[in-house]
């Protein structure tokens, strides 16, 4: 099958002018200028998607599509304590079938805005077989045992065996105020030994900073309530997490909004410079401090941005995600911006050969949307609000 376009975005090189991409089964066979390729390749299958952009289907690199159904559900709160426990309360109120609902919702709306592949986490990982993934699907448990830290060896164990049988799954230890040291210890040790990713939320808010430096604040008085051991916390650093995660397995470390000069300087040393994921609209939904994407970038992270939930976001597109993102930083080029959502987290993903770009041997993920010049492809692209009008994965339309 070939496919043709006004503009193909390769994402790995120019943009290509009336150009082509030849299919066969789920792999990309070539890419190039129309002609060349109709001439190389001579099929009777000629998809023409005239005036529209060609790209590679979008990744995002952080979601819950457990979510999906509290969209609107929480309004903003004076404090993200507060928004811990208002969605704790939603959540009371939901049975597993409500969540397989919401995952099934969140896959069928990420799909129509053209993402093509996700890394999804999700707390219900015993859930995850009753769920037929539409689109390519990297699970990750998202793991807690901020109520009873004796089980965390028990509870990655047994998400890791629930997860095994996914083709993509990984762990996520929640967060260094939910999850104990021994249960981030844990799950790098089966990260190694399955050879899986991790992902894991960090200081994503200035109360999980006040409280790990200065053992104080809302999150460090919540979570006293509930009998979290607070020993680790008032020694002036950020979380002695950071070290636990501090590089020996590839990571996807989320948020990272706030940092002092202690959380840069732990950052700088970390063996591996993992991927950050930034999700630009849930950061404006909480108010929290300014994104430092120059300095991040400088220091060799690989900056992807992921969506987070439906409980603090609109809604679930990656364009909408790129807008927000250039709004704040409109200095950063167009290109590098759609880098963030294609290539960059393709590379978090270990997927660097096989996904993010058009290019021959990578995966038929591709996504088509209107444009009217050429000139300016990738502003257009940014700019583009709605659904994709055309989706390919896996070469299948
Ligand atoms: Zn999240």
């Amino acid at each position: 099958m070939i496919i043709r376009a006004k503009v193909v975005v390769t994402m790995d090189g120019p943009p290509i002018e009336n150009g082509a991409v030849a299919i066969s089964g789920d792999r990309i066979l070539e890419v190039g200028k129309f002609a060349d390729v109709t001439k190389k390749y001579s099929t009777e299958e000629i998809v023409d998607l005239s005036e529209q952009a060609l790209l590679p289907g979008l990744i995002n690199a952080h979601c819950h599509l457990d979510y999906t159904c509290l969209h609107g559900k929480i309004p903003r709160q004076k404090s993200f304590t507060d928004w811990i426990q208002a969605i704790n309360a939603e959540k009371a109120k939901l049975s597993p079938k409500d969540y397989v609902r919401s995952i099934n919702e969140g896959f069928t709306e990420a799909k129509r805005f053209g993402t093509t592949t996700i890394a999804n986490l999700t707390a219900f990982p015993e859930l995850v077989s009753k769920v037929q993934a539409p689109i390519r699907t990297w699970w990750f448990a998202e793991l807690i045992d901020v109520r009873d830290p004796s089980r965390a060896n028990e509870i990655v164990d047994l998400a890791a065996e629930q997860l095994k049988p996914q083709k993509h799954w990984g762990l996520a230890p929640h967060t260094p105020f939910t999850a104990s040291a021994n249960l981030y210890r844990r799950c790098e040790e089966i990260a190694r030994r399955e050879n899986i990713l991790l992902t894991t939320h960090l200081a994503e808010s200035s109360e999980e900073m006040s409280m790990f430096q200065d053992a104080k604040g809302p999150l460090y008085e919540f979570l006293k309530e509930i009998g979290r051991d607070m020993s680790d916390c008032g020694r002036g650093t950020p979380s002695a997490h950071f070290r636990i995660i501090e590089g020996n397995r590839p990571c996807l470390l989320v948020h990272v909004n706030e940092l002092t000069k202690t959380g840069f300087d732990l950052l700088t040393k970390m063996k591996i410079k993992s991927s950050i994921v930034h999700c630009p609209r849930s950061h404006e939904y909480f108010g929290h401090s300014s994104f430092q994407y120059d300095k991040l970038r400088d220091l060799g992270f690989n900056i992807c941005l992921g969506t987070d939930s439906l409980a603090s976001n609109d809604d679930l597109s990656l364009l909408a995600e790129l807008r927000a993102f250039q709004k704040v930083f409109p200095d950063v080029s167009p290109e590098d911006i759609l880098k963030m959502v294609t290539v960059n987290p393709a590379r978090a993903l270990q997927q660097e050969n096989a996904l993010g770009k058009i290019r021959a041997g990578f995966a038929a993920d591709l996504v088509a949307l209107p444009i009217t010049k050429s000139t300016s492809v990738f502003e257009e692209i940014i700019a583009f609000n709605g659904a994709v009008t055309w989706s390919m994965l896996e070469g299948r339309i």
